[in-house]
């Protein structure tokens, strides 16, 4: 088990453009296998490679058990369908959370550790975790689409991302 530092903002590498994947090695598996003892080990209910200072398009999500762990390499969204509007957090921003508004459903097309290409489709929470991820590979930050920042009186058992 390796838990890796959070970067936190502000830092540059959240704000890149994310390089594509190419080799599905030994090294990438084991950089996924950081990420998830990372995003359990804070809480979250996703992580991008760039908040381990990775600047590659790689991003996982667990919501639930019943979901399970969701890998996604070189993820590229096919559909986005209805809106929905609910409160967001970050891991690399502690403490931050406010209202965005997200497509309610999203088709993703993406490759797992082997390099093999799938098809994923999610609604509601599954959804919104999973565009926060693809944003941060696009160098994009929930605060740059936040509506109503929320105080953390007013949030319960809120997870982040
Ligand atoms: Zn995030």
């Amino acid at each position: 088990m390796a838990v890796l530092p959070i970067v936190e903002y502000p830092n540059d590498i959240l704000e890149r453009k994310c390089e594509t994947v190419t080799v599905f090695d030994k090294k990438l598996a084991k950089l996924l296998d950081n990420m998830y003892d990372t995003m359990i080990e804070h809480d979250g209910v996703g992580l991008a490679a760039p908040q381990v200072n990775v600047a590659k398009r790689i991003a996982i999500v667990e919501i639930d058990e019943e979901t399970g762990t969701l890998e996604m390499i070189n993820p590229k969204i096919l559909q986005m369908k209805g809106s929905q509007t609910d409160v967001e957090g970050c891991l690399s921003f502690p403490g931050l959370y406010g209202e965005v508004e997200r497509a309610d459903y999203v088709k993703v097309e993406a490759q797992d550790r082997k390099g093999n290409t799938y098809i994923v489709e999610a609604e509601d929470f599954f959804a919104r975790a999973i565009m926060h991820e693809i944003d941060h590979l696009e160098g994009v930050l929930f605060t740059t689409k936040v509506t109503r920042y929320i105080d953390e009186a007013e949030l319960e058992g809120f997870e982040e991302e």
